[in-house]
């Protein structure tokens, strides 16, 4: 048995309770198999594999706080500290019903090898908790990041681990949370990124995953003799990143018409009015049903539905596995020439198959993603420099990691003679640096 059919086999074994994380271990060793195939008997020997698949710790506590009727609620927070062969741990905190185990440790996972991918110096960890901010009282949101980061806090450091926003984790919830910190430590420092820009947060990292798919879309595409103007755009998601994909494509030219949230989804054939969204969004943070009120003309779906439209480019925003099999035809039948993840692992593995098979362009989230953690790098120095630079400053630098990172991925799929698929290319790039590591380091 080659070994990372061994790997796979005991990983299946050890983690039955946790498909999230096995599917995204399966989707990245078995494109690893050209390099372990040329260096089976040094990886096997060090365990690499066997120890990059292992966290190096992670936490499970209990979150308690107090509701406006004077309720007490009990949730459960993670952190996962997975890897820090090349720097800190670094990774957003997940905050939705959903999270458990076995969704920490797959993101986390993940985070390695885009965190690599960057350039920059940073480890991959992922945290969160099952509390949901959704219909919470901003008093609420506050009691539950400050008992949060009271528990955290023994764990993370501006040198240790430096976690960061995701799913339900915005500016309000990192500034509550960096406020518990400094008072618990009595220390101003860099430990959460995604501040606000009066203490020490950058410009940019609030655009800077949404701005970041679309670079790398960007390259992508011209490689491949495309361009983004006066493309139809479909992408999913109404939050941080789906709305910040959508600004940046729009400015590029190029035309977006559908997003959606967790009840539904609409299509403005005429191109999407942003300022709405936004409005409803991240101002009431209301439903996207209520984007009728603004366009009379635009449609509401309740449900899923953003995949059955025709578009030139999709943009799967939202979360993870929400683009199966069924919408890949869809996708296909409908001439759709590329799909880039802004979330992380939105597609399944058949779905990403379907795609890749029938000549799809394919960018995997944890490269096309990657301008969130890489310009949260960029708050890290920063804050480390005691300097804030230019939004510009910080724009040029993301678009240059993009670039790059597209640039990674097109040349190891070509060393290992799978020309234009970027899921290898992505992850063989990623991991080479972090294995490398990992063996000067020793055991
Ligand atoms: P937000 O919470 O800002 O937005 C998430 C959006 O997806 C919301 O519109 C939400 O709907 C919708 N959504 C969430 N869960 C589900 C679900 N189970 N079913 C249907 N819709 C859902 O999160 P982000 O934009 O920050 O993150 C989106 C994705 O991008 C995640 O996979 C995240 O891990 C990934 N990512 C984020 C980065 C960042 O910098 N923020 C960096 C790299 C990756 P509703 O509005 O109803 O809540």
């Amino acid at each position: 048995m080659s070994y990372v059919d061994e790997v796979l086999a005991k990983l299946k074994q050890k983690n039955a309770a946790e498909p999230e994380f096995l599917q995204a271990a399966e989707e990245v060793l078995n494109s690893l198999r050209p390099v372990i195939d040329r260096n089976e008997e040094l990886y096997r020997r060090e365990a690499l594999l066997e120890r990059i698949t292992e966290p190096d710790r992670q936490f499970k506590f209990k979150v308690t706080w107090v509701d406006d009727k004077g309720q007490t609620q009990v949730n459960t927070g993670y952190r996962i500290q997975f890897n820090n062969a090349i720097g800190p741990y670094k990774g957003g905190l997940r905050l939705h019903p959903s999270v458990y185990t076995g969704i920490i440790k797959f993101l986390g996972f993940e985070q390695i090898f885009k965190n690599s991918l960057t350039g920059l110096p940073i480890g991959g960890g992922k945290g969160g908790s099952d509390f949901d901010p959704k219909g919470k009282s901003d008093r609420e949101v506050m009691a539950f990041c400050q008992s949060f980061m009271t528990e955290l806090s023994k764990y993370i450091g501006a040198d240790i681990d430096v976690p960061a926003g995701d799913i339900g984790t915005g500016a309000r919830e990192i500034g509550y949370m960096f406020g518990q910190y400094k008072r618990l430590t009595n220390s101003f420092e860099g430990v959460l990124t995604g501040k606000g820009l009066t203490y020490g947060g950058s410009l940019v990292r609030t655009q800077a995953t949404g701005y970041g798919l679309l670079y790398f879309t960007d390259a992508m595409l011209k490689h491949n003799g495309y361009s983004l103007d006066s493309k139809t755009i479909a992408i999913s998601g109404a939050g941080n990143v789906a709305i910040y994909a959508a600004e940046k494509a729009m400015q590029l030219g190029a035309k977006v018409v559908t997003m959606s949230d967790s009840t539904g989804w609409i299509y403005d054939a005429e191109g999407l009015d942003l300022d709405a969204v936004k409005e409803i969004k991240e101002v009431k943070r209301a439903r996207l049903s209520e984007y009728k009120n603004y366009r009379p003309n635009a449609e509401y779906h309740e449900g899923k539905g953003v995949w059955s439209v025709k578009c030139d480019v999709a943009l799967p925003c939202a979360t993870q596995n929400e683009l199966n099999l069924d919408d890949a035809k869809a996708l296909v039948a409908n001439g759709c020439i590329a799909v880039a993840e802004g979330a992380n692992m939105p597609t399944t593995l058949e779905a990403t198959e379907y795609l890749q098979k029938n000549g799809i362009l394919f960018a995997p989230g944890k490269a096309a993603n990657a301008g969130g953690v890489a310009t949260s790098a960029l708050e890290m120095s920063q804050n480390s420099e005691r300097l804030s630079w230019t939004f510009e400053e910080v724009d040029q630098k993301l678009k240059q990691i993009m670039t790059d990172i597209f640039a990674k991925a097109a040349e190891a799929a070509d060393r290992y003679d799978v020309p234009g698929d970027y899921v290898a290319g992505a992850n063989i790039a990623g991991f080479e640096k972090v294995a490398n590591a990992m063996l000067a380091q020793g055991v």
